[in-house]
């Protein structure tokens, strides 16, 4: 079928559906929050790449990725018409995404992407982001605990009065 619009205007037309995704997903990952108790999230903060939520004190961001606009392994269908100018918008979109974490991550975060069909399943993902959460905090402690004991262990060689 062919496409009864320009690429251009398809464009505009489907950025507009995904600007109203986003929000629709955004409040759905807000109530999974809720819903368990998921605590230190913001949201749309200034950083790289302009994670949907970020949690500062755990420096992990979150991104709710479209099933379409990220090219999802099960429901990242390409549409008939226009295709090459599909495949190249989206292949544009999944490289930019790539580029994302990469430099997150060199900038010490840690990143949480989250399809939008796995909102379906609120448990799982409120387990996937707690369990980085819980990572973090166990991090935290170990590093606390450890520079306790360093502490004592000085103190017995008599190297820190
Ligand atoms: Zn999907």
């Amino acid at each position: 079928m062919a496409d009864m619009f320009s690429p251009k205007q398809r464009s505009e037309i489907m950025s507009k559906v995904k600007g109203r995704e986003n929000k629709a997903t955004e409040l759905r990952l807000i109530r999974v929050f809720r819903e368990f108790g998921i605590r230190g999230w913001r949201r749309r903060a200034k950083v790289f790449g302009k994670p949907d939520f970020i949690f500062p004190a755990a420096r992990l961001a979150v991104f709710v990725d479209g099933c379409f606009w990220h090219g999802c392994p099960i429901h990242g269908s390409l549409p008939i018409s226009n295709r090459t100018f599909w495949v190249r918008k989206l292949s544009r979109n999944k490289l930019r995404d790539r580029v994302v974490r990469r430099k997150l991550k060199s900038l010490g975060w840690s990143v949480l992407r989250i399809w939008q069909h796995e909102l379906h399943e609120p448990a799982k993902v409120a387990h996937r982001v707690s369990k980085l959460l819980f990572r973090y905090s166990a991090m935290l402690k170990g590093r606390k605990e450890r520079s306790r004991t360093n502490r004592g262990h000085y103190t017995q060689l008599g190297l820190r009065k």
